[in-house]
């Protein structure tokens, strides 16, 4: 009873727009979005055992009034929603100011790479694959909110730590366990923008466009290019540059 008194009185205090608060017991405000019923109660057991304020919502179009209403701060997302579908809601969502800090993690299935590719273009963050372990989405989820949290805590932080990596964006080197590694200029480029966000996947054309602009034309196939001579200079460390297939890159300790 007070549990849900104390609820109550959170959600009311984050009803300003745009507005993203962690509840009175520290958990993070989910909104999970899936048409199939047994999927979103399944969802919404696991990911409140698992330390989860979640809502629900079975549409696009009920989402949507929701998260305007009270903005959670991340939303598990089902592309294949009938009506507005994730992809849409997506797009809506990031376009907007009010709501474009939410974050997304994007419920796929199998074969809907082009889709994946898409949202994380409209700026979701991650994805999951179904059918998924719900401790995988879980740990998924965690990853983007402390993502989030060490972003706008380190906003002038100018270098960036993965596992052996160093990137220093003011020097505008790369070190490996230490010792510099000599990179072209997009190669510290690519490293940069997957640095930024360790884990993060971004695909191609995220790429080119954070690399771009130096005078260098870089494609979305060159990409692949500079990312194999980059895989060999960083030698030990050259596995942490992962490829995900269909989809793009990131960069993350194995
Ligand atoms: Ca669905």
């Amino acid at each position: 009873m007070l549990e849900t008194a104390m609820k109550a009185k959170a959600r009311k205090k984050t009803s300003a727009p745009g507005a993203t608060v962690t509840n009175a017991a520290g958990r993070a405000n989910l909104l999970a979005v899936e048409d199939e019923q047994d999927l979103l109660d399944l969802l919404q057991y696991n990911l409140t055992r698992d330390g989860f304020n979640v809502r629900t919502a079975s549409s696009g179009e009920l989402a949507l009034r929701m998260i305007r209403e009270e903005a959670p701060e991340l939303v598990v997302l089902d592309l294949m929603l009938p009506g507005m579908d994730g992809l849409e809601l997506c797009r809506i969502l990031k376009n907007d100011p009010a709501t474009r800090h939410i974050q997304v993690v994007m419920l796929t299935a199998k074969g809907e790479e082009v889709d994946i590719v898409a949202g994380l273009e409209l700026g979701a963050d991650d994805y999951v694959v179904k059918p998924f372990s719900p401790r995988v989405l879980s740990a998924r989820i965690k990853a983007v909110l402390r993502r989030r949290a060490a972003e706008t805590q380190s906003s002038d932080e100018v270098v960036y730590r993965v596992g052996d990596i160093t990137m220093d964006t003011a020097r505008h080197e790369v070190r490996v366990g230490g010792e510099r590694v000599n990179l072209t200029h997009t190669e510290i480029g690519i490293v940069q923008v997957l640095a930024r966000r360790p884990g993060h996947v971004l695909t191609r054309s995220q790429i080119v466009q954070a690399v771009q602009g130096d005078h260098v034309a870089v494609t979305d196939r060159s990409v692949d290019v500079h990312v194999v001579s980059l895989r060999r200079k960083l030698g030990e460390a050259g596995g942490y540059l992962q490829t995900v297939r269909g989809v793009g890159y990131r960069l993350e300790e194995p």
